[in-house]
């Protein structure tokens, strides 16, 4: 028996940091397991396609929306519990919130995550990473509910985890709904916060101030100069379709300047993308899901 509510055409964009994007065709927030449960059984006996969201950060949303169910996370499976040299956490913890609490636990190797806006769902999935860590080097299971209602458990190991991947990337109607993050390095609570501090303040000073973003739109290829760089190159920096902008300030993002459309960041991506490969041999792949596009 389902018991959250589900709220029919529901505006998405809010729930997004690039604050673009159409609505939800239905919306439900779930509480917990048995909730996940319901919502995609239901999904499931409806033939509705099924989405997931968590802080929305890393996803350019359709200006038509989505149709069928997504289920918004970021306020959902909040679990976050010290057990022995483990920390298990929720996929809608919050990764600046996972940091602190591994920082106030006196365990130092969670400080890269302090500055990036997602859940542990949304990490888990494409392995988030930052200052040349990644979340593989701190995770050691996941657990993962599946449209056939079951509950599946993978160690680390499993999953495959690369540069932004994983073998999640191909199983998207599987949701994160759990983590469990190894407590392994001891060091001083204070020195701990003094490092995400400087890390904080080098993000800060070498990301645009426009929180409008999703971060990095496109992955840094191998063998090749950063994805930024080559952006820059080919003469992108502040180039603009509507209010999608190319940051002046770091290539790889493009910013809402106010009302940018879906349509217009993919204009410009597309563009990006077609330039660098002519005029660098490089094809950029995007980091940023494109919802529905990619999941259906
Ligand atoms: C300013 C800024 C800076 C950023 N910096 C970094 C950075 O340094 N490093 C980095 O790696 N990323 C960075 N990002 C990108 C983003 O924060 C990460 O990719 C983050 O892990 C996405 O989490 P999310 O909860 O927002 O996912 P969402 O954007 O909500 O979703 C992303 C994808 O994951 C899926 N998903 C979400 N939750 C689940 C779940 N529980 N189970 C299964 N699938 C799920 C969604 O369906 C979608 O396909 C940045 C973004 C911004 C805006």
């Amino acid at each position: 028996m389902q018991k959250v509510p589900i709220f029919e055409n529901q505006p998405l964009a809010p729930l997004t940091t690039w604050k673009i994007g159409g609505p939800a065709q239905f919306l439900a927030a779930p509480r917990d397991l048995e909730d996940v449960y319901a919502l995609m059984g239901l999904a499931y006996d409806r033939g509705w396609p099924l989405f997931f969201l968590g802080r929305g950060s890393n996803v350019l949303i359709a200006d038509d929306g989505l149709p069928g169910l997504t289920l918004h996370l970021a306020k959902s499976l909040q679990k976050l519990e010290h057990q022995g040299e483990t920390l298990r956490a929720g996929a809608g913890v919050a990764l600046p919130r996972l940091a602190r609490q591994a920082a106030g636990l006196g365990f130092s190797g969670f400080e890269f995550l302090a500055g990036i806006p997602g859940t542990v769902g949304g990490a888990v999935r494409l392995n988030a990473g930052a200052e040349g860590k990644n979340l593989a080097g701190v995770l050691r299971r996941v657990w993962v509910a599946t449209p056939q209602l079951q509950l599946l458990e993978f160690q680390a190991g499993e999953l495959g985890l690369g540069y932004r991947s994983s073998l999640l990337l191909s199983f998207p109607h599987w949701l994160v709904v759990e983590a469990e993050f190894a407590l392994e390095t001891p060091a001083p609570p204070q020195a701990i916060e003094e490092k995400m501090r400087q890390l904080l303040a080098a993000r800060k000073a070498r990301f645009p101030a426009n929180p409008r973003s999703c971060g990095s739109v496109f992955k840094n290829p191998a063998d090749s100069p950063a994805a930024g760089a080559l952006i820059d190159q080919t003469g992108f920096k502040g180039r603009r379709l509507g209010d999608a902008l190319v940051s002046r300030k770091h290539a790889n993002f493009i910013l809402n300047q106010g009302r940018a459309t879906a349509g217009q960041v993919k204009g410009l991506i597309a563009d990006i993308q077609e330039t660098v490969w002519r005029t660098r041999g490089v094809a950029l792949e995007r980091e940023v899901v494109f919802l529905p596009d990619d999941l259906v």
